[in-house]
This record gives C-alpha cells, sequence and structure tokens, in this order.
C-alpha cells in the first residue's frame, strides 16, 4: 500500500497520474458525497454516492479510513485493497492528511509519503491556478495545509513537489517501483 497525502493543492492527483503509467499500480478509487466535477467519471476517479449509502458502509465496516473534508465525506473501501494486495499490485491511496492519521494509528502496514510545496507562496499559486476554488476556499485550504504541514513527521517518507520529474521519480524509488521485474525464463 503506498499511501499519497498531503496539503490541497501541493500536486498530489498530478503525481499519482504519473505514478499509475506503471501497470503494476493500481489506484484506490474511493468514495466521496460530493458531485463529480466535469470530466471525472463515476467508478474511475471516485465512486459518487450518497450520505445515506456513506453511512451504511460505515455502519458496515466497509471502509480502512474515512473523513470529512470541506463538507463532503470521502473514504478508502476496504474490499478492493485486499484484492489488490492480493495480487501483489501496489495500491495507491491519494488521501487527505486525516485518513492517512487514521491508517497510521491503526498499524496499517504500507509506505506513507507526505508530499511538501517547495513553500507556501508556491501552494498558493498552485492552488489559484488551479481555478477550481473561490478566494473564500482558497483561504481555508492553505489555513489546513497550515495545520497539515506540522504533522508531516508522522510519515515514514517527506516529498517535495518542487519538480514534478524529480518528486515521482523519488517515490517510485521508495515504492520499489524502480526494481526491474524478475526475469522471465522461457522454457
Ligand atoms: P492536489 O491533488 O494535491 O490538490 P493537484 O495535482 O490538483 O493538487 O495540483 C495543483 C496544481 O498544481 C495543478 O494545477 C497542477 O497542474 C500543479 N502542479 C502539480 N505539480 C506541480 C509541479 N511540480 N510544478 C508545477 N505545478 C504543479
Ligand atoms: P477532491 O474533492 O479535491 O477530489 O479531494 C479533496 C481531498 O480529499 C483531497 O485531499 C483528497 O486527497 C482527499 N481524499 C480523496 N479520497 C479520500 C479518501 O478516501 N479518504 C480520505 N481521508 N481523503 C480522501
Amino acid at each position: 500500500m503506498l499511501v499519497i497525502s498531503g496539503p490541497s493543492g501541493v500536486g498530489k492527483s498530478t503525481v499519482c497520474k504519473r505514478l499509475l503509467a506503471d501497470p503494476r499500480v493500481r489506484f484506490s478509487v474511493s468514495a466521496t458525497t460530493r458531485s463529480p466535477r466535469p470530466g471525472e467519471v463515476d467508478g474511475r476517479d471516485y465512486h459518487f454516492v450518497t450520505r445515506e449509502w456513506f453511512r451504511e458502509r460505515i455502519s458496515k465496516g466497509a471502509f480502512i479510513e474515512h473523513a470529512e473534508v470541506y463538507g463532503n465525506m470521502y473514504g478508502t473501501l476496504r474490499e478492493p485493497m485486499e484484492a489488490a494486495l492480493q495480487r501483489g499490485e501496489t495500491f495507491l491511496l491519494e488521501i487527505d492528511v486525516q485518513g492517512a492519521l487514521q491508517l497510521l494509528a491503526l498499524g496499517e502496514p504500507g509506505i506513507y509519503v507526505f508530499i511538501e510545496p517547495p513553500d507556501f507562496d508556491v501552494l498558493r499559486q498552485r492552488l489559484a491556478g488551479r481555478k477550481t476554488e473561490t478566494p473564500e476556499v482558497l483561504e481555508r485550504r492553505l489555513k489546513k495545509a497550515e495545520d497539515e504541514w506540522r504533522e508531516r513527521f508522522k510519515y515514514n517518507y517527506r516529498v517535495v513537489n518542487d519538480d514534478l520529474e524529480r518528486c515521482v521519480a523519488e517515490i517510485r524509488q521508495i515504492a520499489g517501483l524502480d526494481q526491474a521485474a524478475a526475469p522471465r525464463h522461457n522454457v
């Protein structure tokens, strides 16, 4: 299990898209109660679900972690994770800091990576550049980012997303994805 976490706007989705170019990596499709954004596909980006569906799954213990993020519920489903790990895949979670801390507290085995911005001005520029937040929401996310920043030492690894290529290469190395696949012997 490879957990990619860090403040909003730091580049988690961008980094994860790059990691997913490797066929050995499987994305954890989270469930969420938020509405899809243009271009997002149900079942690929998220399972877009109702609050009732979400609450019922919480009571059934279907999530390994869940959290409320900016007014919406998000959670990682246990069943697809177990199936992917059985197949020997790297199961990639892109989750917020609250969720990663829950998994760490549970002692869930995995590689926990906190993505750091080069500095907070860059984080502000990236969030503003994405043009998906109103100015109020942007300020709220930056404030939260400062709190999340204090939790970074709880992770196994901290990787600065300055240059995207370098950041992705460092994570691939940490996750052991750079090791060549075992040679095949034809008989
Ligand atoms: P998150 O998923 O953490 O909220 P995103 O992946 O949406 O963040 O990235 C936020 C913005 O920053 C996007 O516009 C993205 O293109 C940009 N971005 C991501 N990584 C880099 C980088 N290394 N250098 C410059 N811009 C980046
Ligand atoms: P967005 O709505 O922008 O896709 O995601 C908002 C935040 O929720 C991001 O920080 C993202 O990493 C986080 N997130 C997505 N899925 C999950 C999940 O299953 N669990 C938790 N805890 N956070 C999630």
